[in-house]
């Protein structure tokens, strides 16, 4: 999926899974990352060198693609 920088409007650039950065004006961003579901805030998980994202709600795992990013100032 795309991210937008919200200040300028640049693609953004994924520096990790709840990072991102903006080339154009040099900026960093936090994601907050949302149950495609149920709309909660997902944790993030790390285990054995992977990171997986959490949802309490629902009580399962979910991939990283299906959550819902939404940019936030850092
Ligand atoms: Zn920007
Ligand atoms: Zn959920």
């Amino acid at each position: 999926m795309q991210l937008q920088c919200p200040k300028c409007n640049h693609e953004l650039a994924r520096s990790s899974t709840l990072k991102a950065h903006c080339p154009a004006c040099d900026c960093d961003f936090k994601l907050d990352a949302a149950c495609d579901k149920c709309g909660s805030q997902l944790e993030l998980l790390q285990a054995c060198g992977a990171t997986n994202l959490w949802c309490d709600k629902c009580n399962e795992l979910k991939s990283k693609s299906t959550a819902v990013y939404s940019v936030k100032p850092l």
